[in-house]
């Protein structure tokens, strides 16, 4: 995929960025099995053996929207996913963007920006980019007479808890009010002013998720980060826009069937099931009248107002890493993707 390529417009949106094989692969001599021949096909070269053990590879074809290659940059694949959504929340809609995929295949990297060592370049990945772009927006006449205010909340789903990943992880409660309206109670919303800030919170957010990780609730692979972007009038309540971006829990998790311990198990029954709610409601996005499961899970559930509206939209990147060892959760990932937008 070029810079120079057409964005298709489209209320779902599904594609797959491959990464490049990293250090760890190539000591290992792992072989890339995964080839991008077109910017919306992807082929996966299973290897496979015969009953008289002669090995093969056996071609798996898939087709997305887009597919990004090892070579494409944060910025590419911004143009091509978040990018033509932010004008959403400004005509009133609500956009999400979710990163699928197991664990070190390249969500975070993604969402929250490209990693130099242990550093990373929060103004980059798609969560600053969209703020980048919302403060640009804001200073276009047409939008800039709309006195808008912008804030920013980010917190972390585990299993059915939510935290506050902008106040130290502060445990939160879900509630539902009589007109179905879904709360998350407490939650910090930092209003900003200057895209600066939205860095910082980025920043902040970021570094609580990650901080602790041998305590037994905070491994960010097992968590989901929703982070969101909030439109409304100025001296108003009333929610006009809201874009929320979704670094999911690595989806290996849920599929995992040697579940050693049994909070193990817990979890990655509640992975599965929030992943399963999640893809039943974005198809039930582009479907008139269908069925929206959001009870089915947390996630599903805070995220509800985005699967409503005629004037939503979504798109999904789902990760995959390149390597044989990883195939057959690079398979999995696509399948799921493919199963978003089939009809
Ligand atoms: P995940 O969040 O899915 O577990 P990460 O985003 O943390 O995975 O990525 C795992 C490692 O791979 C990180 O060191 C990251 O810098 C690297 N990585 C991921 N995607 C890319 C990419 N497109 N190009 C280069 N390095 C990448
Ligand atoms: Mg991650």
């Amino acid at each position: 995929l070029r810079e120079s390529d057409p964005v298709v417009e489209n209320q779902i949106t599904v594609c797959v960025r491959k990464r490049p094989l990293n250090e760890k692969e190539i000591n290992r001599r792992e072989l890339d099995v995964i080839s991008v021949p077109t910017k919306n096909q992807l082929i996966v070269h299973e290897p496979k053996q015969k009953v008289d053990l002669t090995k093969y590879l056996e071609n798996q074809h898939f087709r997305f929207d887009y597919v990004f290659d090892e070579s494409c940059s944060n910025d590419l694949v911004y143009k091509f996913t978040a990018r033509p959504l932010v004008k959403t929340i400004f005509e009133g809609g609500m956009a999400t963007c979710f990163a699928y995929g197991q664990t070190g295949s390249g969500k975070t990297h993604t969402m929250g920006g490209e990693f130099r060592g242990k550093q990373q370049n929060f103004k980059n990945g798609i969560y600053g980019l969209v703020a980048q772009d919302v403060f640009r927006y804001l200073t276009h006449p047409k939008y800039a007479r709309m006195n808008y205010s912008v804030s920013a909340s980010f917190f972390e789903i585990y299993g059915k808890l939510v935290f506050d990943l902008l106040a130290k992880k502060q445990r939160l409660r879900v509630l539902e009010d009589g007109k179905q309206q879904v709360q998350v109670v407490g939650l910090t919303e930092k209003v900003v002013n200057k895209v600066e800030h939205v860095f910082d919170l980025i920043q902040k957010g970021s570094l609580e998720r990650t901080s602790g990780q041998t305590s037994a609730n905070s491994n960010s692979s097992r968590s989901h980060a929703v982070f969101q972007i909030i439109l409304r009038r100025s001296g108003s309540r009333q929610i006009e826009g809201k874009f929320s971006l979704i670094d999911l829990a690595g989806n290996e998790r849920g599929a995992d069937n040697n579940k050693s311990n049994r909070q193990t198990r817990i979890e990655g029954a509640d992975i599965n099931k929030s992943l399963l709610a999640l893809k039943e409601c974005i198809r039930a996005l582009g479907r008139k009248g269908a069925h929206l499961p959001f009870r089915g899970s947390k996630l599903t559930q805070v995220l509800r107002d985005s699967f409503i509206g005629e004037k939503s939209r979504t798109c999904m990147i789902a990760l995959v890493s390149p390597g044989n060892y990883s195939v057959d959760h690079s398979l999995n990932t696509l399948r799921y993707a493919d199963r978003v937008k089939e009809l």
